[in-house]
């Protein structure tokens, strides 16, 4: 199975999660933006259909001062001419100010200002002409016909405050609800402030109200009822809130318990006869008016709390956006942090320790390298290789020793304990490697003669001094070129690399003269001895350096033979040189007739 490098996967994944938390950072970013436009939107439409509802608000307010003033003489009216005029110049005010916004938003499709003010002004000229006139001459009807206009111009009004509505909803579909509450509150106070507008003329003139304004008061009884029943007190007000709550219950208690039954009584009564001297047309009016003001309040309070919740809401989807983009960003940090330390702490070092593994499996020199990181697992693991690398260490050691001890042991074993030269063994191994170098060499047995006797006389401590001498005659001359060895007993091998037999002859002979010449101080006084040698030589590499001082040991037997203390060149050797290649006789060594 295809494995993919442990490194190559990590780069995959971390760039993975940071790709991942990248495109979930901004889906979540792109959501909450979309709540935020959406709220932002929806307030803009919400502070246009709040314009709306107080230009709406205004209108309606316009009517009283003007019915009031209606119902005095113009030379009493002054206070409620400035009254008048305040109410239009607010009026006025509110509906610029919405006209304003509508006009900077570019929404004027459907919002006929100019009608609108033109109604308006028409309206309030003959209002103002009705005014001049003395209070006698203000027939019911023309005062109808002025009330209606101001409720003309309300209807008028409508269209606009629907089309701020409709953008409200547009904007946030689940505020339709509460700005369908706010609208109907609007109807109802209008209707509602319509209402004495109807039958007041009449009462105030102490007429019977006419058949045709009792029925328009019908009317607006059944409108006020239905938006009522159907409307507003079905509806949830959907805020939790105890003011709102309080404002509904004040309709409900002022309004409907007293307001609204006390005028339809009287709209009944006064239907079928005059005031009395003791009824005042004016009464009704004071009575009624303050009970309308809970609706206009709980309008007013319904919008806000649209407003402050769209601001919250606003508010709150800012704040989930920073955050958004605050855990995106630390998500995206950490990640890169995660992946460098994962690399940092654990891959490399578990990289490194690889080849440390590796270096000190193949005792190879690789400068140590210590785990600064903090992951245990892997701390523990340099930790297993320091043990391992100390067991190694020691296992070096004691390697070191043994070998050393082997090597002792070898010498020990290939040195003759006595004279401190080579034994046979030793030789041997000498020889072997020399054999190797495939060069002539020639081999010598040298025996010391009558031994025995030199036992059988002094001892055999003195004898051991004697071997010891000998041997330092021999170990002296032992070099690059000649090998000299204890063969057994008094019998010592001596191998000469020839560049000529005439050179090892030589050599022979001048060790044969020494011995001869040696005086050997021991403790049991001063021995003499003598010796005999064999020489043995094959041209060419040796093949066999036993085969060859069997030979020389011939050559031995030879001199002893022929009377010992000289030296003889082996048969073998002599075939190979020729005739006179013997030395002389004498103390010399000479031709051994015997062996011929
Ligand atoms: P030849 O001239 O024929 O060589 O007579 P030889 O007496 O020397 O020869 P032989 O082989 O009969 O005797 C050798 C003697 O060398 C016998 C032995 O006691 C003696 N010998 C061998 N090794 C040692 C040693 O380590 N120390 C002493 N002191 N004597 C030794
Ligand atoms: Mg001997
Ligand atoms: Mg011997």
């Amino acid at each position: 199975m295809f494995r993919l490098p442990s490194l190559d996967l990590i780069r995959i994944s971390s760039i993975i999660a940071l790709a991942s938390s990248m495109i979930i950072g901004s889906i979540a970013l792109r959501g909450v933006l979309d709540q935020y436009q959406r709220a932002g939107a929806s307030l803009v439409e919400l502070q246009l259909f709040e314009l709306a509802t107080a230009a709406a608000t205004a209108i309606t307010k316009e009517r009283r001062p003007l019915e009031l003033a209606l119902s005095v003489d113009p030379e009493d009216a002054g206070d409620l001419q400035t009254e008048l005029k305040a109410a239009r110049n607010d009026a006025d005010r509110a509906i610029a100010r919405f006209r304003a916004r509508v006009e900077a938003e570019k929404l004027q499709e459907g919002m006929n200002f100019n009608f609108l003010t033109a109604l308006l002004r028409e309206e309030r000229r003959g209002a103002d002409a009705l005014l001049a006139l003395p209070l006698e001459a203000r027939q019911v009807s023309l005062q109808l016909r002025v009330a209606r206009g101001m409720s003309a111009i309300s209807q008028a009004y409508v269209p606009f405050v629907d089309k701020a509505a409709q953008r409200v909803i547009e904007a946030d579909e689940s505020l339709a609800g509460r700005v369908n509450v706010a609208r109907l509150l609007g109807a109802l106070y209008e209707s509602a402030t319509r209402l004495p507008s109807e039958v007041m003329p009449a009462l105030k003139r102490s007429e019977v109200i006419p058949p045709e304004a009792v029925m328009t008061s019908m009317r607006v009884q059944q409108r006020i009822l239905a938006l009522w029943d159907v409307g507003v007190s079905q509806l949830e007000f959907g805020f939790d809130s105890p003011q709102l709550r309080q404002a509904h219950e004040d309709i409900r208690a002022i309004y409907f318990g007293k307001g609204f039954p006390f005028l339809t009584r009287a709209i009944e009564t006064y239907s079928r006869r005059p005031l009395n001297a003791t009824e005042r047309g004016d009464r009704i009016s004071e009575v009624y008016a303050p009970t309308t003001l809970p609706i206009l309040r709980m309008r007013n309070l319904y919008v806000d709390a649209m407003m402050k919740e769209a601001v919250a809401i606003q508010e709150s989807t800012l704040l989930q956006m920073k955050l958004v983009v605050f855990l995106t960003g630390l998500i995206l940090v950490m990640t890169a942090i995660a992946t460098w330390v994962l690399y940092r702490q654990m891959l490399r070092p578990l990289f490194g320790l690889r080849d440390q593994i590796l270096a000190l499996c193949e005792r190879r020199p690789l400068s140590r390298r210590r785990y600064e990181g903090s992951v245990l697992a892997v701390r523990s693991l340099y930790k297993a290789l320091e043990t391992l690398e100390t067991r190694d260490h020691q296992r070096m050691v004691l390697e070191q020793e043994r070998a050393e001890l082997a090597e002792k042991l070898r010498t020990l074993s290939e040195t003759d304990e006595l004279t401190g030269l080579p034994n046979r063994r030793g030789l041997f191994a000498r020889l072997d490697g020399l054999g190797e170098q495939g060069r002539d060499y020639v081999a010598i047995l040298g025996d010391i003669d009558h031994f025995k006797a030199v036992n059988d006389t002094y001892g055999h401590g003195p004898g051991d001094e004697v071997l010891a001498a000998f041997s330092a005659c021999l170990r002296k001359r032992a070099g690059e070129d000649i090998v000299v060895a204890r063969y057994g007993g008094e019998e010592f091998a001596i191998v000469v690399r020839s560049d000529g037999l005439e050179m090892a002859l030589a050599f022979a002979e001048e060790l044969r003269g020494e011995v001869e010449g040696l005086a050997v101080r021991t403790t049991a006084g001063t021995i003499r001895i003598t010796a005999s040698f064999g020489l043995a030589h094959q041209g060419g590499p040796v093949a066999s350096w036993q085969a060859l001082f069997s030979i020389a040991d011939r050559a031995l037997y030879d001199a002893k033979a022929a009377g010992r203390n000289r030296v003889r060149l082996s048969n073998a050797t002599l075939a190979t040189l020729g005739p006179a290649a013997q030395p002389g006789g004498g103390t010399a060594a000479r031709r051994d007739e015997a062996a011929a």
